[in-house]
């Protein structure tokens, strides 16, 4: 078969990209994305598009020579509810939703991965290419997990990527163990009883003792977390129903924790639910905690992340290579697959100029779409070595 052209590619991601960047889709509502990338694979010749999987999933898979090994390549295919302030002409015709975290760049890739590895092999044994919706909500991962993914997709190990502004586009970083945090939510509700703004001794308002329970959350981190615990515990929302001269007979308290290991993230809500009722029992107000966990902490095996450097050193300069300095206080639910088969997940430059994930003027870098794809190829070729 004649070789494809990466020049003719790279044009081609680019013109996909830019069709998932104009058409975004919220989490489990992938349906034209996950039309759009099942009919590329169908075209490519994959053995298998199995549409559907866990809502608007897709899972492609492609065989070559008689290995009985498996490994899964994953992208994520949903955007978020910002509104896109770009002038591009590919910019999101969806009013409200856009593709601010490049997560079209990644379903680009990963079809560029397949049509490669679908043209010229170089493999041998089974790669399954995964594309997950709602990784935004922290949900898509287990609904696919929900649907057999593993009983009907059965593989051994799982890479992923992510694209990193402020990191020059060419540039390649991962981390062995704990590389992004888990996510929890919180509400605290105080129950007290409202009246008068003249006359707040004849009830038990509940704004004071809000502002006293916000304060104290500050000691889980700094007082009650071992300081080698990299812990993050954010109060992000404190809503009353006071009025102008009214005191509020209730307070609610939302936030979000971020932590490493399940046991920290234990002993957050452990401390939490303590810190609630003393101070609320102190204000003679009632708490009521709810503590849910959304993200699990993604930790890399060892032994995978050795494999996506040496896969790496075939795809980027030596000298732009690196281990990252510290885990990322940020959530990934390429997580959940990990606790199932081991895998590694790293980061590639989106560009120095690039605007943040999750901004209004944020926009994948397509100068990276085939640095994406060839580290796709170059691990499973790695991997699953003929
Ligand atoms: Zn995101
Ligand atoms: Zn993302």
């Amino acid at each position: 078969m004649a070789e494809l052209d990466l020049e003719t590619l790279k044009r081609e991601m680019t013109g996909w990209r830019r069709d998932l960047h104009a058409h975004p889709e919220f989490g489990f509502e992938e349906k034209r994305t996950s039309a759009f990338v099942a009919a590329k694979l169908r075209e490519f010749g994959l053995d298998d598009v199995a549409e559907g999987v866990g809502g608007t999933g897709v899972v492609g898979t492609l065989k070559r020579g008689n290995g009985n090994r498996a490994i899964a390549l994953r992208a994520d295919m949903d955007a978020l509810r910002i509104s896109e302030q770009s002038s591009a002409p590919y910019r999101s015709g969806n009013a409200g939703i856009m593709h601010a975290c490049g997560h079209d760049g990644h379903t680009a890739m990963l079809l560029g991965a397949a049509k490669l590895l679908a043209s010229e092999g170089g493999f041998d044994g089974t790669v399954r290419f995964i594309f997950q919706p709602a990784e935004e909500w922290g949900r898509g991962a287990l609904a696919m997990l929900d649907d057999g993914l593993m009983q009907r997709f059965p593989f051994d190990e799982i890479f992923g990527l992510h694209n990193m502004p402020g990191l020059p586009v060419g540039h390649f970083e991962t981390r062995a163990g704990p590389a992004m945090s888990a996510e929890d939510n919180f509400e605290i509700v105080l129950k007290g009883i409202g009246g008068h703004a003249a006359r707040p001794h004849s009830g038990n308002e509940t704004l004071v003792a809000a502002c006293a329970l916000v304060t104290n959350l500050q000691t889980i981190v700094s007082r009650r977390l071992s300081p080698a615990d990299i812990a993050v515990v954010s109060v992000t929302e404190l809503i009353t129903d006071g009025t102008r001269n009214a005191l509020p007979g209730l307070a609610r308290i939302l936030g979000d924790a971020r932590s490493f290991h399940p046991e920290v993230s234990a002993g957050i809500e452990r401390q939490m639910r303590v810190i609630a009722q003393g101070t609320a029992a102190a204000y003679n107000v009632a708490a009521e905690v709810t503590y849910t966990r959304e993200f699990v902490p993604l930790r890399n095996d060892a032994e995978l992340v050795d494999a996506a450097f040496a896969a790496a050193g075939n795809v980027f300069e030596p000298g732009n290579i690196a281990v990252a300095r510290e885990p990322m206080t940020a959530s990934e639910d390429f997580a959940r697959f990990l606790d199932h088969v081991p895998g590694c997940f790293v980061f590639l430059g989106n560009g120095e100029a690039s605007a943040p994930l999750h901004n209004s003027s944020y926009d994948f870098n397509d100068d990276g779409l085939l640095f994406g794809a060839n580290f796709h190829v170059a691990i499973a070729r790695l991997r699953l070595e003929v």
